[in-house]
Parts: C-alpha cells; structure tokens; sequence
C-alpha cells in the first residue's frame, strides 16, 4: 500500500482542538492495526518554540532525539502511543532557514528562489522524507494556524500540490471548524463554516469532510446544508461535540464514522477497534475519589504551559481509580503570602520545569514546606533544583546556595552550568535536550518507583547539581537517587524520612501515557491518596495580582 496522507486544516478560529482530533485519528487507525506517523507544520518564523515564552506557546514538547516542538506532539504521543523525532514539527522558520542556507553556500547559482516552488517543496519533502524514515501507513498532518492566515499560505499551497505529488488516491483533506451558538435564537451557525471552506476552495483544496466543533448537539439539518454548501458528502460532515475528557474524542470520532470514511476513501486494510481505549475511559471516567494536587510554577496563569504535567498527573491519578484535581498555584503567591496559604489542603505537590529568576524563590519555600510537613513531592528539573537548593541552605547549612542561573555570584552554587555547556552563547537548542539514561541507586523511591535499574527520560536544561556539593550535600543526608552511567551527573535526587521526596533532572510528564501511567507520577499519587477527600470537589484555586513578566 502506498503510504497516505491525511490533511487537518482548521477553519474559523483557533485552538478548537486540532490536535486533539489529529491525535484522536491517530489513536483510530492504530486501533485499526496501521502504523501512523503524525506531522505538525507551523507556520511561524521560529525555528523551534525553544525560545518563545510558554505565554506565546505553551509546553515545549521535547522528543526523545531532542527536538523542541509544539506542545500538539504531545498529544499525539499519549493518544497514539508513538514515539515520535523532531522531524515531526516543520516550522516556516526551518523551512526558510534551509532554503537561505544553501542560497548562501551557492546551491542555486544563478536562479531566483520562490515560495513556489521552492518553499513549497521544502515543505513537501519534509513530509515525504519523513513517511520514508517512518515507513508508516498513514501520514495525519496538521497544518497549524487557521486557514485565511497570511503565513499559513505556503503550507496550503504545498499540501494542496501532495495530491499531485503522491496521487489523488493516497490524500485526503479535513477541515475542522467551529459552529457558534447564537444563544438568542438557539441555534448553530454554519456560515462562519461555509466562508472558511471558501477560502480553502480559493487555493484549490477541496475538503473530503469537515469536522464541526460545537458546544451543543449539532442537529436540525445541520449536516445537510453544510454538506449543499461546501460540496461535502453528509456522511462525511462529523459533528464533534465538546467533551469533559478529551481522551474520549476517539471515541465520539469512531461512533460517527470516522475510522470508516477514511478507510473507504482511501482504500485501508486495517482492521480492529477502539475496546481497549474505550475501557481506558470508562475506567478513567468511573474515578470518584478527588487527589488534589497542586502545581506551583510561574506560567500557571497560562496551564498549557504545563500540558503534558497535567496529563501524567491524570493519567497517573486514574490508574488509582482517582480523578487528579490540578490546583495551579502561582510561585509567585507562595512567595508574597507564604506557602500554607495555597497549599494547606492539598494531597500532593508538583514543582515543575521553568527558566530565569522570577517565582523562583516562592518554589524553594514550597518545597520546604512539603520537606517539613510531609507532603508528597515530585520535582520536575527546576523542581529538583529548588529540592536541592532548600535542603542546601535549611539543612546542609549552605545559607547561601543557590543555583548559579538565577544568582550568578551566589556564594554556593549547589546548582551550576554543567560540562561542556560552558561559553555557549546561542540560545537556540543548546541546552541538554532529549534522552539520556539515569541509573537509580538501591534502596531509593526511585528505584522502588521504577523497578528497573536504569530508565531512559528526556531532558531539557542547562543547569546541574554541582559535584562540588554533592559530598556535602550526602553527608547531610540527601540522597542521589539516579546518576548517569558514567556518575558523573545527579539525575535523581529524593529527601530521606519523608513519605515521598523525588527531585528528577529530566522531565517524566513527556512519556506518559493513558494506558502507561509514568511510575514517578504513581509512586507520587499511591503516596498523595492517602489523604483523598471522597468525591468532594474542591475550588479551583487561582491566586491575585500575578505579575505578567514574559520570561
Ligand atoms: N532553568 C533550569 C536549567 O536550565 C531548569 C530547566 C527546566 O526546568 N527545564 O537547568
């Protein structure tokens, strides 16, 4: 079978969930027995979203082979249970950035680079290059943006020209847009719809179905009138509801026909169905118990910025037959009014990932605070780091440790740049980034946690305990749970006597999975639910006066 290409483009608005949908076509043909690559393209000017703030971007989703990419890949990696590389995110910045480097090298001596064709082919190679490398059946692309973007125009145009490329038989495009509700006449509208499939007519794509996002059931001959005006078959305009659990979009997808209409289109031999997933979200729905559980870092006002914390926290939590109340808890507030303001009545505590100086010092409270009153810890890289540094100032007797990134001169540096990261001035993907092994150390929690000597987690920082301190730091009583192979890098860390201390160098939220819960976030629940309050829902909880700063 040739491989196939399935085209998501989104019409109306933004962030209707795109991709959720891909993911969840994803999930849908996997079921079927396909193996299924997924491409994001982003039609911004960044390379990567290394270096965008999370309030511009969100998570930055960092691949096993180190790629920095948009936070949609983590979707697709939990609904479809892939791994995926960096070639999985195609930016109009890497694109642009190819094409001008081999101008300048000489590569097209004499002639006039254009966007058609040689933008266009860029991109195209780029998806065909990676169903190669994949050997995938199925290609899912998301074309980020909405259709009607200036920037977003060279991607249409190139995957209108893939029909032609790789055969008419082997694409075919969906188009997911919103219908709005007009609460004073109670209805749906489609013409928001019909002008968005317009416009992508004017390029010359045609969509083969529509997916139409809607608060509200979708009914009333709805169907039909989109299918008149956008020259679609009824059968193939899907109604997508929204949902409390996005983990059951597959689910609504398939019971539409989804699965169905892509096989006959485009002529797919897979097979099977979606019992195992839908098991996974009965089982994820039945949950009745709340474990509350709160989050401080500094983007909380922004929670995508935490996506794949969110999602590990869920997974983990359902996999107990709990439900994970995530309280986003601004590091900032625990430094102005003092941890027991926000954190009294939590079950556990994530410290995340984060950069720069800003709320940091309201994060090294929390974690004193979860140290001294026993509450369950995880801490994600910064996390860690701050672990280390209270435990270095309140115990260690280092009064003045810091990490070297957010007081350059401090007198401790129990956290400093690590080897070979020195003189880098770039800061475009120079950071360790991707997989790296860690050995955990008998005896530990995270060992206990992972049952295997050593894991593969994935990385994404500068900053490293300084093996300056780490005597120190041990004979004081703190515990390096994982190191390197070579032991020269503290991967793990964890705080002895404690119910549940572990500070972790990498970031275990990138692989975790609905129906593979990551062990760190288990061993965290299984310790956090021994203070679940019974079905009671507890307020969302959101701190004032935020400060706004964009690092
Ligand atoms: N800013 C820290 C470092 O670079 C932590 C990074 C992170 O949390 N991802 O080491």
């Amino acid at each position: 079978m040739p491989t196939k290409y399935i085209f998501v483009t989104g019409g109306v608005v933004s962030s209707i969930g795109k991709g959720i949908c891909v993911a969840s076509i994803g999930r849908i043909l996997k079921s079927q027995g396909l193996s299924v690559t997924v491409i994001k393209l982003d039609p911004y000017l960044n390379v990567d979203p290394g270096t965008m703030s999370p309030y511009q971007h969100g998570e930055v989703f960092v691949t096993k082979d180190g790629g920095e990419t948009d936070l949609d890949l983590g979707h697709y990696e939990r609904f479809i249970d892939v791994e995926l590389t960096r070639d999985s995110n195609v930016t109009a910045g890497q694109a642009y950035l190819e094409l001008i480097t081999r101008e300048r090298r000489g590569d097209f001596l004499g002639g006039t680079i254009q966007t058609v064709p040689h933008l266009t082919n860029e991109i195209k190679d780029r998806l065909i290059s990676l169903a190669a490398k994949s050997n995938a059946d199925v290609v899912v692309v998301e074309v980020g943006g909405t259709v009607g973007d200036i920037e977003g125009l060279p991607f249409l145009e190139a995957i209108r020209q893939m029909r032609n490329t790789v055969g008419r038989n082997n694409v075919f495009y969906m188009h997911l847009t919103l219908l709005p509700y007009i609460s004073a006449s109670e209805e749906l509208k489609t013409k928001p719809t019909q002008h968005s499939v317009k416009e992508l007519r004017s390029i010359g794509i045609q969509p083969d179905a529509l997916i139409c996002r809607s608060d509200t059931e979708i009914t009333g001959g709805i169907q039909e009138k989109l299918s008149l005006f956008c020259d679609v078959e009824t059968e193939a305009v899907f109604p997508m509801p929204t949902v409390g659990n996005v983990y059951e979009v597959p689910l609504i997808m398939e019971h539409f026909g989804v699965g169905r209409c892509l096989s006959q289109a485009l002529a797919l031999d897979g097979q099977g169905q979606l019992d195992e997933w839908s098991s996974l979200v009965d089982r994820m729905n039945a949950a009745e118990g709340i474990v509350p559980i709160a989050v401080v870092g500094k983007y909380v006002e922004y929670p995508d910025s935490y996506m794949s914390v969110r999602e590990a926290l869920r997974h983990a939590a359902a996999s107990c037959g709990l439900r994970a109340e995530v309280r986003w808890v601004h590091s900032e507030a625990v430094e102005r009014d003092g941890p027991d303001a926000y954190l009294k009545d939590v079950s556990g505590i994530v410290v995340p990932g984060g950069f720069g100086s800003r709320g940091v010092e309201g994060m090294v409270d929390t974690s004193r605070y979860a140290r001294d009153k026993g509450v369950p810890y995880l801490g994600l890289c910064l996390g860690m780091q701050v672990m280390v540094i209270d435990w270095a100032r309140a115990v260690t007797g280092l009064k003045r440790a810091n990490s070297s990134e957010l007081d350059p001169g401090c007198e401790h540096p129990v956290i400093d740049i690590m080897h070979g990261q020195k003189g880098i001035t770039d800061l475009g993907g120079t950071m360790r980034l991707g997989q790296y092994p860690c050995r955990t150390q008998s005896n530990t929690r995270t060992a206990q946690a992972y049952a295997v000597p050593e894991v593969m987690e994935r990385h994404r920082h500068r900053y490293e305990v300084n093996n300056k301190y780490r005597e120190s730091l041990e004979a004081s009583g703190m515990v390096m749970s994982g190191l390197s192979p070579d032991g020269e890098l503290v991967e793990a860390a964890e705080v002895p006597d404690h119910p549940f201390m572990v500070g972790v160098q990498f970031h275990p939220e990138f692989q975790s999975r609905p129906n593979r819960p990551h062990p760190l976030f288990c061993a965290l629940i299984g310790e956090a639910q021994h203070t679940v309050r019974e079905g009671k829902q507890l307020p969302f909880h959101r701190a004032g006066g935020w400060s706004f700063s964009a690092q």
